[in-house]
Formats: C-alpha cells, structure tokens, sequence
C-alpha cells in the first residue's frame, strides 16, 4: 500500500455507518496522473483508493473520512449524497469500454474489499454509473463485469 494522500475530504455525518463500496475507472490513463489529480486541492475530488494495473493499491484518504468521488448520487433504496456512507476505489483505466481489467488488478480489487469488509458492514457494491445522478452522467468502470465482482464477494 503506497500512501498518496489528499486534501479532498472532509468528515462523514454522526453516527455514519460505512456499507456501500463505490468502484470507478479513473479515465487517467497511470496511477502517477491520479494521484496528481487528487493531491491537488483545486480537483476537489478523491477516492479513498487508487489500484493500479499491476496491483498496486494507492491510500489517498483514510476510511473514516469522507472522501469526494461520487458527487451527486443516489443508492437504488433511495438514499442520497453516497459519499456519506460508502468507499471510493479507483480502477486505472481508460473506461473506453476497450482497456481491459488485467487479472493482478482484479484480484487486488477483491483483496481489499475483504479487508474493507472486516472494518465496516459492508452490503453493498455499486459502480459510479448506477448511482450518478442525473442518471447517464458517468459511465465508470465501463468493462468491469461487474457479475464477476459481486459473485466473488457473494454481494448483489
Ligand atoms: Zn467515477
């Protein structure tokens, strides 16, 4: 785990509990342009982690903050403003719908959502494209089979 931390959060509402993973795709095409992008205070945006291709895992905010990666979203039960309550993870990847999830990336990906899953009460794993609102206003992680995902952490 490489820290890369990020000035783009703040604190999460009382009594919050953390049961939502968000994925995106980072559209950067390396790890070394998305950590640029969300040291810099000016992007106003962060996900808590960054996964490389090769399966290195980038830390740029720490779980119990609110990190700023959903943006205005809303959860198929209803609820608002994700970022409350969920984890942001980025994927380095085009999201041209082309760029392939490389294995290592993918088994990466799953490593740490199980360790996520034994700090918070996780029930929930969506894509920023199911959540954003409007709806149609992002498309990431375009490609990720998703069914894969959630079949290896038995979650829907
Ligand atoms: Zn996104």
């Amino acid at each position: 785990m490489i820290e890369a931390p990020s000035p783009n959060h703040d604190s999460r509402p009382d009594g919050c509990v953390v049961d939502t993973i968000v994925l995106h795709a980072t559209v950067l095409d390396s790890a070394d342009e998305v950590v640029a992008h969300f040291s810099n205070p000016g992007s106003r945006v962060a996900s808590h982690y960054t996964i490389d291709r090769d399966g290195t895992v980038y830390r740029h905010v720490q779980e119990e903050r609110r990190a700023w990666h959903a943006g205005q979203s809303r959860m198929p039960d209803g609820r608002e403003g994700v970022n409350d309550f969920s984890i942001g993870i980025e994927l380095v990847n085009r999201n041209d719908g082309l760029d392939p999830y490389p294995e290592t990336q993918l088994s990466a990906l799953i490593a740490l959502i199980r360790q996520i899953r034994s700090r918070h009460p996780i029930r929930y794993i969506v894509t920023h494209a199911e959540i954003a609102m409007p709806p149609g206003r992002k498309t990431d992680p375009q490609g990720l089979d998703m069914d894969q995902v959630r079949q290896e952490l038995d979650l829907r």
